[in-house]
């Protein structure tokens, strides 16, 4: 059975300027540095303006958190005003980045061709996607949240071959419980995670599908992340708002403890 290492990682969204987010990243890393937390991996996800303070901290103080981008072109350089490539990305050693995640889905309208393009992107630059899929309210009232979610797994990885998929981390999260406070129940979270892994088996095979690590986000804090870790299929979360607060992040980041 291949072991998978928890990805706890905070996506800030339009949140905390540069000089904010190295004292956020400060105390984290200072929080987190009296325990050995090898066993889980911690990233953030802070705005671009913050990223070279970011990058800057985390190099001249070897800490261990990674960090990375909310979001990437598809296009690696040009005429294209206001993206920022995967080329820029990678010059500042961005682990991560997020793709298709709801708010751009909603309001950048970014379809499963966009998302597919920009996961080609980051592996393009060496940048691990974490590809973001979840449906509505209206689609889980109908009942149809597997399929609707497979179909944004299906479109995202396109043409992608084993060896880039096998690295890539899936990020489900229900668009109803994002930023919401309505958290789905452990139940439906494992649902979703376990038929994404099972479409990876289709998809690639079992062995990769058993490699690569599935997230649940949407209104996770410190007080719900353990039931939800403990499904067999989720191996980490996206977390939004608990991000920005880093005693909750840091607690949610030690989850078994
Ligand atoms: C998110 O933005 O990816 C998210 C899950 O937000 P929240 O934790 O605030 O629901």
């Amino acid at each position: 059975m291949t072991t998978r290492t928890p990805l706890m990682a905070g996506n800030w969204k339009m949140n905390l300027n540069h000089l904010e987010a190295i004292a956020h990243v400060q105390k984290l890393s200072f929080a987190l540095a009296d325990k050995d937390y090898d066993a889980v991996e911690v990233a953030v996800l802070p705005p671009f303006t913050d990223l070279r303070s970011v990058q800057t901290l985390v190099d001249g103080d070897k800490l261990k958190i990674k960090y990375g981008a909310q979001d990437i072109s598809a296009q690696d350089s040009g005429a294209y005003t206001g993206e920022i490539s995967g080329l820029m990305l990678s010059k500042l050693k961005c682990a991560y980045v997020a793709v298709g995640h709801s708010e751009r889905r909603q309001y950048h309208n970014e379809t499963d061709d966009v998302c597919n393009a920009k996961v080609k992107a980051a592996f393009r630059h060496g940048i691990t996607p974490i590809l973001c899929v979840g449906e509505g309210l209206d689609i889980r009232k109908a009942g149809q949240q597997v399929p609707y979610t497979l179909a944004q797994l299906d479109g995202g990885l396109k043409d992608v071959p084993a060896e880039q998929a096998e690295t890539i981390v899936i990020a489900y999260e229900p668009v109803w419980a994002i930023g919401t406070g309505e958290v789905a129940t452990p139940a439906d979270a494992q649902e979703v995670c376990g038929a994404i892994r099972g479409r990876l088996a289709e998809l690639y095979s079992q062995e990769l599908a058993d490699k690569v690590r599935i997230q649940y986000g949407g209104s996770v804090k410190a007080g719900n992340v353990a039931a939800i870790m403990a499904q067999p299929d989720v191996d980490g979360a996206l977390v939004g708002g608990a991000a920005l607060d880093s005693d909750e992040f840091v607690k949610i980041v030690r989850f078994r403890d």
